[in-house]
């Protein structure tokens, strides 16, 4: 829609349109790849510029990071399965804010081994009698396939989200699929019966190998199961990764503490500069990830609790516990002001805060910066290239000493 004129496109707009097509035809339906008509330097630019701006109170932006081919990055790719308006089977994505699935093959944004293996999967329900989920009526079997592909192992998971736990033949489905894509190491049922927009339910079912992958990042394994967070952009959440460890500036002595660790990884980069790492995190299945992360990589100085970030810092302050360096990951709203006051409680000399969303980023800075931290670095990390989303690492360091 043109929103200048209101009289049809103009000019500029009518370029960008046809750019965008020619680049991804369901652009304009899917509302994805915000940044698809900018070139990837003007992208990296206005995303700089963003971060700065919301940072600026704080302290100055280093600069940001980007990929060097950005694109097909997302090792990590859901698909919802549907019919059209005449019936036929479609998978894709949602509409951005509705329910309505947009077809799609093939996505910028998308690891392609990914979506050939949907591809696949759309083409083989027919034969297998499986039929879609309808999200109307209920009734149905399958509603997503959620796709994770390690990155540097290029181990391939595959997890059918299913209304019910009984596929039928599926020992055949399984052999189909990996006849078509051999790198298959794993299928997984997932059992998501009710009506709910979340994708993944509780109840899972290996049906083939071992039900988890790993990926290796910073030298180090990490077990990846259907439900624990691990960034969708491998390569560059090293570089994240390399870049929050150097701001901890860490010498061996200090305590860690990892806070939204998910499957430990910020922590187990972190564990030979540091005396002690603890992890801290609320999903279960990732805590027992992480901890087969450590047994794997033979790390013996970190342990991890699964636990709300906010009680447990406000648990260790209470207690007395010192705290030298906190790395702080959070979801997208941000930490919450339990957690901050018990940073404030605790002391840390730094706390490395990386985020998701620089506008709660810029909140939490806000609140740690008007109570004894001052921002001393700061750079972006572009882990989500053609969108609007970004990551920041910060280094906060403690100037407040005199306060007790
Ligand atoms: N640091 C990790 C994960 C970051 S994503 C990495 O880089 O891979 C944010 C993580 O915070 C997710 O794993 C999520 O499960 C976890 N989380 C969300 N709310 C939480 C809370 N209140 N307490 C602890 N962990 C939480």
């Amino acid at each position: 829609m043109n929103q200048s004129t209101g009289r049809g496109p103009s000019k500029g707009q009518g370029k960008k349109k046809e750019k965008e097509k020619q680049l991804c035809p369901v652009n304009k339906k899917c509302g994805g790849c915000q940044l698809l008509h900018m070139d990837y330097k003007k992208q990296l630019e206005w995303k700089k510029e963003q971060i700065s701006k919301l940072l600026k109170p704080y302290g100055k932006l280093e600069g940001i990071t980007g990929m060097e081919n950005p694109e097909h990055y997302r090792h990590k790719v859901h698909a919802v399965f549907g019919r059209d308006a005449r019936g036929n089977t479609i998978s894709g994505i949602y509409r951005e804010g509705t329910h309505v699935i947009v077809p799609v093959d093939t996505c910028l944004l998308e690891n392609e081994k990914a979506d050939a293996i949907i591809k696949t999967i759309r083409g083989l329900l027919k034969s297998f009698k499986i039929k879609i989920y309808d999200e109307d009526t209920g009734y149905g079997l399958l509603r997503h396939v959620l796709v994770r592909v390690g990155y540097e192992t290029g181990q391939i998971m595959v997890v059918l989200v299913l209304r019910s736990p009984i596929l039928p033949s599926k020992n055949n489905f399984v052999k189909a699929l990996r006849k078509e894509h051999p790198e298959i190491t794993t299928v997984i049922i997932n059992v998501n019966d009710r009506r709910t927009s979340a994708v993944l339910g509780v109840k899972e079912q290996v049906v083939y190998g071992p039900g988890y992958i790993e990926d290796k990042l910073c030298g180090m394994t990490f077990k990846i199961s259907p439900r624990s967070f691990y960034q969708v952009n491998p390569p560059q959440a090293e570089k994240l990764y390399k870049k929050a460890v150097e701001y901890a500036g860490l010498s061996g002595k200090e305590v860690v503490l990892d806070a939204y660790c998910g499957t430990g990884t910020i922590g187990m980069i972190a564990a030979a500069k540091a005396r002690e790492v603890i992890g801290v995190e609320l999903n279960k299945d990732a805590v027992k990830d992480a901890v087969a992360g450590a047994k794997k990589n033979q790390i013996a100085n970190i342990r991890f609790y699964q636990a709300d970030a906010g009680e447990f810092m406000a648990d260790m302050a209470q207690a007395g516990r010192k705290v030298d360096v906190v790395f702080m990951d959070p979801p997208r709203q941000g930490s919450s002001s339990e957690f901050l006051d018990a940073v404030l409680k605790l002391k840390p000399e730094k706390v490395v805060y990386i985020s998701c969303n620089p506008e709660t980023l810029a909140r939490d800075m806000e609140y740690l910066c008007g109570n004894g931290y001052r921002m001393e670095r700061g750079r972006g990390v572009d882990m989500f290239p053609l969108t609007i989303h970004v990551e920041v690492a910060c280094c906060l360091q403690r100037v407040n000493k005199a306060n007790p």
